[in-house]
């Protein structure tokens, strides 16, 4: 497998197109961002540390009959993936309220939602990710009902994986954002990531903030407590 030119260049990572026009190479820089982009910081080896955490979980979710991107970790900061043609919408469960959904309902954080609550969000810096439903996504050509729903199933299904998995590692899995994409079979797939990055998490007794959240609030340590999320589900980086 040989890396060809730069696809694209997000805010937290760049896409190769490689010499088999299915796979991908996704190459996690140590950017961080937050507030669509308005604050922007270099974390030491958190580009490792994402790469790492990131297959370490997709791998958790194939074992688990998840169909994901995941092929093999090609360096210390990128991995091989496969290419998928992206759905253009963010899927958002939440077992816990925090963040936008206690801005926006003025729910206290913390409150246990049962069930959980699932949103969608359009993928667009410029207007903010604004929410939409399926309505939006189908009249918009974004997806299908059929796909909707194969997003929707899947997005749980990982839900009841991972709860368990951050349970027995002693965290509570808040929230998580998924991305997902056609392969060229024409089947929904988990793409994009799975890091702290993009998930909240936090300690089950002390509440301790072990995501993304320390570095939108400022709270220091964040590599290093990522780091720690990952020796607690047994993976040593
Ligand atoms: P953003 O676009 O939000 O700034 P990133 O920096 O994470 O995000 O960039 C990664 C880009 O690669 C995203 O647009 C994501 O949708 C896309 N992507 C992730 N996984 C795949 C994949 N397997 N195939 C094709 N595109 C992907
Ligand atoms: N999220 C993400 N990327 C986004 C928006 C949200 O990874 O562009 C994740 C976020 O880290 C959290 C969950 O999705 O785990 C729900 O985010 P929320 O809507 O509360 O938004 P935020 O607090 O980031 O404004």
């Amino acid at each position: 497998m040989e890396k060809r030119e730069e696809l694209y260049r997000g805010k937290a990572k760049t896409v190769y197109l490689t010499d088999d026009s299915d796979k991908l190479i996704l190459h996690f820089r140590n950017d961080t961002s937050a507030f669509d982009g308005q604050k922007i910081e270099q974390l030491d080896r958190k580009g490792e540390v994402n790469n790492k955490f990131n297959h370490f979980i997709m791998t958790k979710l194939e074992d688990a009959g998840i169909a994901t991107q995941v092929e093999a970790l090609v360096s210390d900061t990128e991995s091989l993936v496969k290419k998928l043609d992206m759905i253009p919408v963010e899927c958002v469960v939440r077992n816990v309220a925090a963040g936008s959904l206690v801005r926006r309902l003025g729910v206290e954080e913390g409150l246990l939602l049962d069930p959980p609550v699932f949103e969608f969000f359009l993928k667009n810096d410029a207007l903010h990710d604004p929410m939409v439903n399926d309505y939006h996504i189908v009249s918009f050509g974004w997806a299908s009902e059929a796909q909707i729903a194969e997003m929707k199933a899947l997005t749980f299904k990982v839900n009841a994986v991972l709860k368990a998995l951050f349970d027995e590692a002693g965290m509570m899995l808040v929230d998580y954002k998924l991305e997902f994409g056609v392969d060229a079979a024409g089947n929904i797939v988990l793409g994009d990531e799975f890091t702290p990055d993009g998930c909240r998490l936090w300690d089950k007794e002390t509440r301790k903030k072990m995501d993304k959240d320390r570095f939108r609030q400022g709270l220091g340590s964040v590599v290093e407590t990522y780091i720690e999320v990952a020796e607690r589900l047994g993976l040593a980086l």
